[in-house]
C-alpha cells in the first residue's frame, strides 16, 4: 500500500480523501492555499504546505507548485479528489512524470474520455448505447451539416468537444437557426476551452440523468456499482442525487450495468470512473465519463457497503479491487443533499463566517463536511459547504429520514440552500420518483 498521499483539493473531499487514508494507516501532506490554512483537513493531515494565493489558478490549479510540495514532503502519490486538476491528462503525465502516482486513470485514458467526440466514438466501438448525432466533429459544409440534423431530427443540441461544467452548449429547434448557433458555439468553445471542435446530437425532450459507478483494477478487474439518478438539476448542476436509480426497466438495466463493465475492459480503464447517460422511454444514451471520484459518491457507498476511495488507494497501489461483482449487492436506498452557502431564492454565493453549525444525525444519516462553528466561507471557490446523505430500507423511508435530519441541520452566519431541500423532499413528483431533468427548474419557474 502507498504510504503517504498529497491531497490536491480541498473542502469536504479533501476531508474524505484524508478519512479515507487515515482508515488504511496512510499518511497525509495536506495541499492548500494561503485562503485555507484553517481548513479542517490541514488541521488533521500529518503535514501541510502552502501552495499558493487564494484564487484556485494560483495553488489548486498551480501545477509546479503542487509537484515541489509533493517533492519536498516525500509523498508517494497525488489525489486530485473532483474538479481542479482531477480531469487534467496533462497534470497526470506531470505527477507520473516526476515519480508519483496519480490517483487515477492514466494520462491516455482521460484525454479519450475528457474529449467528448473522442469518448463517444470510443464508447460507440465497445457497445455502450450513445445518443444519436454527428458521429464526430461537424463538418465546415453548410448543406452536409444541415443534412446531419434532418436525419438526426430537431431539436438538436449543438455541443462542445471540450466542453464542461454544462457549458459550450445550444438547443436549436428548426433550421433557420442551425448555422448561427453553430457559429456562436464555437466562438464560445474557443475562447472557454481553446477548441473550437463542436457536435451534435438529439435533444431529449424529458429525460433522466441516469449514472453507473464503476472501479476498474490494474489487474484487469472491472466492476459496477449499480446506478445513481441525478436528475434534480439547475442549470446542469446536481441538486439531489440518489442510489439505486428508480422506476427502470431491469434488463435495460443489467444490459448497461454489463455495457460498462465491458467498455471499462476495452479501454483498459485503471481507478473509479462514473459512466453519465441520458434515459429516456427505456433507452440509454451515454453522454460522457468522469474519470475521477465525484461529489455524489457517497450515495453508492451507503447502498453498497463498498468504501470508493479505499478503493482508489487499493487500485493506485497496484492492489487488486477488494469486492469482486457477486460480493456487491444494493441494500436499501440512499440520498444525498447539496448543501451550499448560497440564497435559496436568488441562489447567490452567500459567503462568510459561521457562528454556529449543528450537523444532524441518528440512524442512518451521513453527513460528509469540513465546516465546523466559526469556520469562515472564503468567496473564492466552490459554495458546496455539507454533504448530507440518509439510508433506509426503502426509498420513501430514505425521503423521510432526510426531511428529518435537514430540519435539525443549524447552520447559522451565512444562507444555505437548506429550505429548497426541505422543499424538494416534500414535493409529491419527485416522491414518486424518476423525474427529469428540466423538473426542478420548472418548478421554480425558470
Ligand atoms: P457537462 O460536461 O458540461 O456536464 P454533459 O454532456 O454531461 O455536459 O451534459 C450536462 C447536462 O446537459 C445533462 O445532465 C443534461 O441535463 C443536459 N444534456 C446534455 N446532452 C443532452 C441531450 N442530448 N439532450 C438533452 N439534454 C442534454
Amino acid at each position: 500500500m502507498i504510504k503517504k498521499v498529497l491531497i490536491a483539493n480541498r473542502g469536504e473531499i479533501a476531508l474524505r480523501v484524508l478519512r479515507a487514508c487515515k482508515a488504511q494507516g496512510i499518511k497525509v501532506v495536506a495541499a492548500h492555499s494561503t485562503a485555507d490554512r484553517d481548513l479542517m483537513h490541514v488541521r488533521l493531515a500529518d503535514e501541510s504546505v502552502c501552495i499558493g494565493p487564494a484564487p484556485g489558478a494560483k495553488s489548486y490549479l498551480n501545477v509546479p507548485a503542487l509537484i515541489a510540495a509533493a517533492e519536498i514532503t516525500e509523498a508517494e502519490a497525488i489525489h486530485p479528489g473532483y474538479g481542479f486538476l482531477s480531469e487534467n491528462a496533462d497534470f497526470a503525465e506531470r505527477c507520473e512524470e516526476s515519480g508519483f502516482v496519480f490517483i487515477g486513470p492514466r494520462a491516455e485514458t482521460i484525454r479519450l474520455m475528457g474529449d467528448k467526440v473522442s469518448a463517444i466514438q470510443a464508447m460507440k466501438k465497445a457497445g455502450v448505447p450513445t445518443v444519436p448525432g454527428s458521429d464526430g466533429p461537424l463538418p465546415t459544409d453548410p448543406a452536409a451539416v444541415k443534412a446531419i440534423a434532418k436525419r438526426v431530427g430537431y431539436p438538436v443540441i449543438i455541443k462542445a468537444s471540450s466542453g464542461g461544467g454544462g457549458r459550450g452548449m445550444r438547443v436549436v429547434n428548426e433550421e433557420a437557426e442551425l448555422i448561427n448557433s453553430i457559429e456562436v458555439t464555437q466562438a464560445e468553445a474557443r475562447v472557454a476551452f481553446g477548441d473550437d471542435t463542436v457536435y451534435l446530437e438529439k435533444f431529449l425532450q424529458r429525460p433522466r440523468h441516469v449514472e453507473i459507478q464503476v472501479l476498474a483494477d490494474e489487474h484487469g478487474n472491472a466492476v459496477h456499482l449499480y446506478d445513481r439518478d441525478c436528475s434534480l438539476q439547475r442549470r446542469h448542476q446536481k441538486v439531489i442525487e440518489e442510489a439505486p436509480a428508480p422506476a427502470l426497466d431491469p434488463e435495460a438495466r443489467a444490459a448497461v450495468f454489463e455495457s460498462c463493465v465491458q467498455a471499462c475492459k476495452t479501454i483498459g480503464y485503471r481507478g473509479a470512473g462514473t459512466f453519465e447517460f441520458l434515459y429516456e422511454d427505456g433507452g440509454y444514451y451515454f453522454i460522457e465519463m468522469n474519470t475521477r471520484v465525484q461529489v455524489e459518491h457517497p450515495v453508492t457507498e451507503l447502498i453498497t457497503g463498498v468504501d470508493i476511495v479505499a478503493e482508489q488507494l487499493r487500485i493506485a497501489s497496484g492492489l487488486p479491487l477488494s469486492v469482486t461483482q457477486d460480493e456487491i449487492q444494493v441494500n436499501g436506498h440512499a440520498f444525498e443533499c447539496r448543501i451550499n452557502a448560497e440564497d435559496p431564492v436568488n441562489f447567490m454565493p452567500s459567503p462568510g463566517t459561521i457562528n454556529n453549525w449543528h450537523a444532524p444525525g441518528g440512524p442512518g444519516v451521513r453527513v460528509d463536511s469540513h465546516i465546523y462553528s466559526g469556520y469562515r466561507v472564503p468567496p473564492h471557490y466552490d459554495s458546496l459547504i455539507a454533504k448530507i446523505l440518509t439510508h433506509a430500507d426503502t426509498r420513501v423511508g430514505a425521503l423521510d429520514r432526510m426531511q428529518i435530519a435537514l430540519g435539525e441541520m443549524i447552520v447559522d452566519g451565512v444562507k444555505t440552500n437548506g429550505p429548497l431541500h426541505q422543499d424538494l423532499c416534500a414535493d409529491e413528483g419527485f416522491r414518486e420518483g424518476g423525474v427529469s431533468i428540466h423538473y426542478l427548474e420548472k418548478k421554480l419557474g425558470l
